[in-house]
């Protein structure tokens, strides 16, 4: 059993798709383990896509990501990291597969709906910037 993090990105919230998105995930085999809804900060952003600070899409994707609530969740299944970046698809929605969650929910490259942990170390290091032991159930 691995766990992984997911986000519903702002632009999913605000189009009335959690419920849609979440749904893949259950009827694939990953279980929601932790959620919460929240407002992400500018240093909360900045810190969790530090890796992606020398892009030349670092401020805006900083900006997207906080102009609206997301909705966090720890997922949990076998070989949860790589099963949720099948559901999601490519990080471009005009390059995403029929029927993955960007395909079917984003609007660009940048508004994609979703994020998933891309490894399993950055899955451990993603779950712990959002959720204590506790909250993992
Ligand atoms: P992911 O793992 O599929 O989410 O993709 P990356 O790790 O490469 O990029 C992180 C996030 O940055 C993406 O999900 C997009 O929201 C955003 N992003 C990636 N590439 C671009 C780009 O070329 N332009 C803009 N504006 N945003 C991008």
């Amino acid at each position: 059993m691995e766990k992984t993090l997911s986000i519903i990105k702002p632009d999913a919230v605000a189009k009335g798709v959690i419920g849609k998105i979440i749904d893949r995930f259950e009827s694939n085999g990953l279980r929601i383990a932790g959620m919460k809804k929240l407002q992400l900060s500018t240093q909360q952003a900045e810190e969790f896509y530090a890796i992606h600070k020398e892009r030349p899409f670092y401020a805006d994707l900083v900006k997207f990501m906080t102009s609206g609530p997301v909705v966090v969740m720890v997922l949990e299944g076998e070989n949860a990291v790589k099963k949720n970046r099948e559901l999601m698809g490519a990080t471009n929605p005009k390059e995403a597969d029929k029927g993955t969650i960007r395909a079917d929910f984003a609007e660009s490259i940048e508004a994609n709906a979703v994020h998933g942990s891309d490894s399993l170390e950055n899955a451990k290091n993603e779950v712990a910037f959002f959720f204590d032991g506790r909250e993992i159930l």
